[in-house]
């Protein structure tokens, strides 16, 4: 291997350490680990036929060349995605920054403080610009939000509606289309009815469960809904409302007109086009409503001192505890670019979003005005940012493409011009000269934005918005800068140490494969460009689809899921779209191993399967006999398996592939949850082990950042047979040829993060990639020699191995008293993120090192987890004041004028010499759960909530 391969860099330990690992795990070779650790059955027989390796230097011409293929356009097109001017201040020290990008979803919530209050400030801005109760951290995307908006809808009818069996839903047809795709996927499986129509014509006596509107409408047109939303309420009709958060700063918000649900998207708060996404969607409800709310919610509890924390509330709620009862499966969700959203809030603060909104009005009234004194009729009298003009579009489209400009051509004779922040007068004379010249007139040059509005003067927002301290205090450089710095403190992130997730798969998130994301050659396209201005994309976005039918020795892949809980929903709703293509309705049964992870049955209960869960044996594996009997008994009615596979328990089943076998024979398809890709990549595959479509999760395997609980891509990939069902999208052409309506709003997904995954896989290659796969299980069986003298192990495969992630076992300290919790707290004292918890079994630790760990950072974390065996070993019931049940100790703790614990401030401090050089301080200590729980407060403001009780 070059001494500047990009493996050396990827990969943490050094060649010279290698052997000395190998002989801790007594191997001879990583060959002799690798063939005990794989049964022989599985293994691929040849190398992955992929491009050589790229260095990063060359990867990074590379993508710069292919960067320049994407010809930047000022976009009008409007429909959800409008350009911002995103501020430098968050690019440089939010979006570039691994302090923030590297960051896993907030589970520890006393390492996480600074996220928890950046995404607190994230729910206060979405509910106070809605006018609603509660808000969520964020969801994928809008589309995908209003249709969470429809289920909880139908989850919440009455038990009158119930009884009659309402399952009607109107759709207001100025819905985006994308959004209206989503609903239909949506509402499929659940026997919903869309009825889509005009809101003014609908009919108040039919039975409805409830309704979506858009504000402003598609195309522009701001309408006043209070009155059907008050009619829809006297029949019991619940109305959600999707709404463009920008224009909320001077309309009246939907929760004044009486909404259930309001929705939308944040991306023009700062957050780059990207093609598509990533970009946090909002989802904003009413208190009643707050159990059935999809997504995380952030609220204020208390630590063990007494003092203000954050922490995820609810968590209940989620797929993990409900499993095939949620009704949701939002796992990651986008919690950079909400945080990223919340700082551009914080940033302007209520006057300077005032006037950002305020300019697009007069942008939008100016070019209106211009047009008109051309002739051009205008067919929405009211709009925020959005004009509807009667215009020839094939006079029009050229010349505006000669000109380097895109609109929304509708159809033959209509028009639509989105305005947006980053508009300049500039662009107001462009515009308007291109339809001069399409007329064949002369403009005069326009030089002051017009002053009129053009929304109805009832509908003007007079609620005031934003006037909590924290959106009022931070309008400077220097203030936000350190604002964004004293929250990055209180945060464990990669860039602090390793996060030994299991099943999570936080490796390095190298910066060659950042790096271009900064780049306006491939952040700055609108998702719905003519294909001819995104050749870039198109060919880095095919180029990553072939590069994964090759991984997963599929025939296709599709990128759009912006998770791998969409990516698992979207498999199983292909399969079901196979199923009936042969005209087998009835297949609806969905096996699952009881070890599954919680998205798995949360995704087939959305694509209207039922779920049987299968046995696991005591040695972890699942229970072939068992299996066989369901599979058999179900044989008419199965649909399929979903198996994750290495195993949640972090072992390579040698009878995968009879298991497999024995769900063809019975006419099921094979889903494969593809989260532990990590173990397989170049050894094995999907196919080879008789999978018929699995999800991969970029945002673990392939290298793109967590994001702090996201963004994700969770893309599919599928056999042959399956191709022809990938989803769609309404505007641009993606998906099979009898595809599925669309899974996400935007035709690729999360466009500009597969970057990440484009970039890891051109500079490791074939041979890297197989490396990086080695490596990870021997991190993971050294890791499991060092551990297993202090602990016991659970699971390993047939020869003593395990796969690429292990479960250490602490259930017997209970004895002790001490808790896996106690455990997790304490490695927060010796400056580790905790593994993963309880999953997949109660009580228990899974570790996951990755191969981007060093042989010394392996080490500090099994120094710390022996040094914490002896604390227990130290520990009793009968007097539970130690230094596990008082984690994690606070600078506040320890410098206290009193210190009356049974043991020394050192020994809590610094209970292991490296710990000294290296300290990261929890800001709070152990945060009270119930209490969050039971006094939910969601939003920051009004300060004065936080002093009762
Ligand atoms: C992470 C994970 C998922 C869910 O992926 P998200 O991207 O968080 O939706 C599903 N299954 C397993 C086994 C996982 O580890």
């Amino acid at each position: 291997m070059k001494t500047n391969a990009f493996a050396l860099r990827h990969i943490g330990p050094r060649p010279e350490d290698i052997a000395e690992m190998l002989k801790t795990v007594k191997a001879d070779s990583i060959e002799q680990l690798i063939n005990e650790t794989f049964p022989d059955a599985i293994r691929l027989k040849e190398d992955l036929n992929l491009a050589p390796a790229m260095t990063e230097y060359e990867y990074l011409s590379h993508i710069q060349a292919l960067g320049n293929k994407n010809k930047i356009f000022r976009s009008f097109i409007g429909l959800g995605y409008n350009e911002a001017v995103v501020p430098a201040a968050i690019i440089r020290n939010v979006f570039e920054n691994p302090g923030w990008y590297t960051a896993y979803t907030p589970y520890q919530a006393e390492v996480a403080q600074g996220r928890l209050e950046a995404l607190l400030n994230f729910q206060t801005t979405v509910i106070e610009l809605s006018g609603m109760e509660i808000a969520n951290a964020s969801l994928l995307d809008e589309s995908t939000a209003a249709a969470e908006a429809m289920i909880l809808l139908f989850d919440v009818r009455t038990r009158d509606q119930k009884k009659n069996n309402v399952v009607k839903f109107f759709v207001s047809e100025e819905i985006l289309p994308q959004t209206l795709s989503v609903l239909q996927t949506r509402a499929t499986p659940f026997g919903v009815e869309l009825v889509v129509g005009n809101h003014e014509e609908f009919d108040f006596s039919e039975e409805f469960f409830g309704a979506i509107l858009q504000y402003p409408g598609k195309h522009g047109i701001v309408a006043d809904y209070a009155d059907f939303i008050n009619q829809a309420k006297a029949k019991d009709i619940k109305v959600a409302v999707a709404a463009d958060i920008m224009s909320l700063v001077l309309l009246t918000p939907p929760g004044e007109m009486g909404a259930d649900v309001v929705v939308g998207t944040t991306q023009r708060f700062g957050i780059p086009l990207g093609f598509g996404g990533p970009h946090a969607a909002f989802f904003a409800t009413k208190e009643e409503y707050k159990r059935s709310m999809p997504g995380r919610i952030i609220g204020v509890s208390k630590d063990a001192d007494d003092n203000f924390a954050l922490r995820m509330a609810l968590q209940t709620r989620e797929q993990h505890i409900k499993r095939e009862k949620a009704t949701s499966n939002i796992c990651t969700a986008q919690v950079l670019l909400a945080v990223m959203a919340s700082f551009y809030a914080v940033y302007h603060g209520p006057k300077g979003l005032t006037n950002i909104a305020s300019l697009i009005h007069a942008k939008a009234v100016t070019v209106a005005t211009e047009l008109g004194k051309l002739g051009i009729e205008q067919l929405n009298a009211n709009f925020f940012d959005t004009i509807l003009v009667k215009a020839d579009a094939a006079k029009v489209k050229p010349i505006a493409e000669a000109n380097s400009i895109n609109f929304n051509y509708i159809d033959a004779n209509t028009i639509s011009i989105s305005l947006n922040e980053t508009v300049e007068l500039a662009d107001i004379n462009a515009i308007v000269n291109v339809f001069a010249q399409a007329t064949g007139k002369t403009a005069t040059e326009v030089t002051a934005l017009s002053t009129e509005i053009k929304y109805q003067d009832k509908l003007k927002r007079t609620s005031k918005f934003l006037e909590h301290a924290v959106f009022n205090s931070y309008h400077s450089e220097t203030e936000l800068m350190r604002y964004i710095k004293k929250l990055e403190r209180k945060d464990l992130a990669l860039n602090h140490s390793m996060i030994s997730l299991g099943s999570c798969t936080m490796k390095l998130n190298a910066a060659a494969e950042m790096l271009p994301l900064s780049n306006a050659q491939w952040n700055n396209v609108h998702p719905f460009v003519p294909a001819d201005q995104a050749q870039g994309y198109l060919e880095m976005l095919h180029g990553l689809e072939e590069k994964l039918n090759v991984i997963t020795g599929f025939a296709g892949t599709t990128l759009q899921p912006n998770s791998g809980a969409q990516g698992e929903y979207a498999g199983l709703m292909a399969i079901r779209a196979y199923h009936h293509s042969r005209g087998d309705f009835q297949r609806d049964i969905a096996l699952i191993p009881a070890s599954a992870h919680g998205t798995n049955p949360a995704s087939a209960a959305m694509a209207g399967m039922k779920v049987v869960v299968t046995k696991t044996t005591p040695e972890g594996n699942i229970d072939v006999a068992d299996l066989k009997a369901k599979a058999e008994q179900y044989k008419d009615n199965l649909s399929c398996l979903m198996v994750t596979y290495p195993s949640t328990h972090g072992v390579y089943e040698s009878a995968i592939m009879e298991i497999t076998q024995i769900i063809h024979d019975n006419g099921g398809q094979v889903y494969m949850d593809g989260a532990n890709m990590n173990a397989q990549v170049a050894i094995t595959n999907p196919a080879n082990i008789g999978a018929d479509v699995c999800h991969l999760n970029l945002h673990k395997t392939f290298a793109i950042p967590h994001g702090g609980g996201g963004p994700g891509v969770g893309p599919i990939c599928v056999a042959e047979h399956l191709v022809p069902f990938l989803p769609t999208n309404p505007i641009v052409k993606v998906g099979g040829e009898k595809g599925i309506t669309a899974i996400s709003a935007a035709p690729y997904g999360s466009a500009l993060v597969c970057l990440i995954s484009y970039g890891y896989i051109a500079m490791l290659g074939t041979e890297g990639l197989k490396k990086v796969t080695q490596q990870a299980i021997l991190n993971a069986n050294y890791m499991k020699s060092r551990l297993e003298e202090h602990y016991s192990i659970l699971y390993t495969g047939e020869k003593g191995r395990a796969a690429h992630e292990m479960i250490v076992d602490v259930r017997e300290f209970k004895e002790k008293g001490i808790e896996v919790t106690d455990i997790a707290k304490r490695l927060i004292d010796y400056g580790f993120h905790a593994p993963t918890v309880s999953f997949p079994v109660a009580g228990t630790l899974m570790i996951e090192p990755t191969e981007s760990e060093s042989k010394e950072e392996l080490d500090r974390f099994c120094d710390a987890m022996a040094s914490i065996r002896q604390e227990i070993e130290n520990a009793t019931i009968e007097n539970p004041v130690n230094e596990l049940k008082n984690a994690p100790h606070t600078l506040a703790l320890l410098t206290a004028d009193n210190w009356d614990l049974p043991y020394s401030r050192q020994k809590a401090a610094y209970p292991l010499p490296y710990v000294a050089e290296n300290k990261l301080w929890p800001t709070v200590r152990r945060i009270d759960d119930a209490y969050g729980d039971r006094n939910l407060i969601c939003s920051c403001a009004p300060i004065e909530a936080y002093l009762e009780n």
